[in-house]
């Protein structure tokens, strides 16, 4: 058994495992995939002290430095579910798809989110050449250029205000008969020169020259026509999606299926903490996931130094 069981190896788990370890308590990393969304990452530019890096290298190198320390690396091994400690301090129970389990008497959640994604040809094909789904990581990389913004949420409709001040001209497609932003967002966006907006809108493809995207096509739902637009890149924002499908009924999660975490990052249950794209914490980013896996492993060991020796 581990004094700190950590579910999950992104940037939040691998945070999480070093400071544990560095508390010279018992830790393993158990990951379906260690390195995490990083792994689908090309350029990143905003790991701060790094100017710029890729997103496997960035990864390699969150493994190696969790090698660095004494943590068992459980890769490959998907969670299926979670038994809390019956009583505090007990062992808490993650079940692995494969039928074994591990325990640890805490237990830290970083199992990330991933992108809901249009499921259009070309989609794929161009992801990271074009198609993009965050832009606050991607948006300068199409400096003066021009692109789609998919959804009209208000992530899509942030995200289409943002990229206006960044790129020459932003194209926002809804499926909707109507934009379903906030309607102070709604107001701002219409206010921007350089922002056109298409409402009733199916993208049906991702066009290409075999390199970049060259463009989209979308259907018109209300006359069944087809429609091109050029440009350069195309950013989704239909949603995402937290990981936690496993978790249900074991931990308190919010509407969205974020697992709700105070500012220790301690979740509903004593012992759980969590940590990283697969909570309630504002903005999923790469420091930001570093910063609350290191929150939620001196949490943790705050927790286990106050049980009563056994
Ligand atoms: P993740 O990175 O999602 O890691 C989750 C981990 O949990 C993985 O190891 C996964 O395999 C594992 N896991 C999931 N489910 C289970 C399960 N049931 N059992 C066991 N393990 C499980 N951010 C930036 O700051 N800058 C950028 O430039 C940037 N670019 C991006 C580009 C793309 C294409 C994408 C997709 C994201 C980008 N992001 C960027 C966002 C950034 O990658 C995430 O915010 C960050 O990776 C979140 O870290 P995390 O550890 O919380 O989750």
């Amino acid at each position: 058994p581990f004094e700190v069981l950590v579910v999950g190896g992104g940037p939040a788990g691998a945070a999480a495992a070093i400071y544990a370890a560095r508390k010279g308590i018992r830790t393993g990393v158990a990951a379906e995939r260690f390195g995490g969304q990083v792994l689908d990452t090309m350029d990143i530019e905003n790991f701060i002290s790094v100017s710029r890096t890729e997103g496997p290298k960035l990864a390699a190198q969150l493994e190696a430095h969790v090698k660095d320390y004494d943590v068992e690396i459980m890769n490959l091994q998907k969670a299926a579910k979670l038994i809390p400690a019956k009583t505090e301090g007990g062992y808490h129970e993650v079940v692995l798809e494969n039928g074994a389990s591990l325990k640890g008497r805490t237990v830290i959640l970083s199992t990330g989110a991933r992108w809901r994604q249009m499921g259009v040809p070309g989609e794929e094909e161009y992801r990271n050449k074009g198609v993009a789904y965050c832009p606050h990581c991607d948006g300068p990389l199409f400096k003066g250029k021009r692109v789609a913004v998919i959804g009209g949420g208000n992530s899509g409709v942030e995200a289409a205000i943002d990229l206006a001040g960044i790129v020459a001209h932003v194209t926002l497609i809804e499926f909707d008969s109507q934009l379903r932003a906030d309607a102070v967002l709604q107001r701002k966006l219409a206010s921007l020169p350089n922002v056109r907006i298409i409402t009733s809108a199916l993208t049906t493809k991702v066009e290409g020259d075999g390199n970049r995207v060259t463009g989209l096509s979308y259907k018109d739902r209300n006359h069944g026509t087809e429609h091109d637009v050029e440009l350069e890149g195309i950013f989704v924002q239909i949603g995402l999606v937290p990981n936690t499908e496993w978790l249900k009924d074991a931990i308190a999660m919010s509407p969205r299926g974020e697992i709700e975490i105070d500012a220790r990052g301690e979740t509903s249950q004593p012992g759980i903490f969590a940590a990283g794209d697969c909570t309630t914490v504002p903005y999923k980013q790469i420091v930001i996931a570093m910063g609350a896996g290191s929150t939620a492993a001196l949490s943790a060991f705050d927790y286990l130094i106050r049980l009563p020796a056994s």
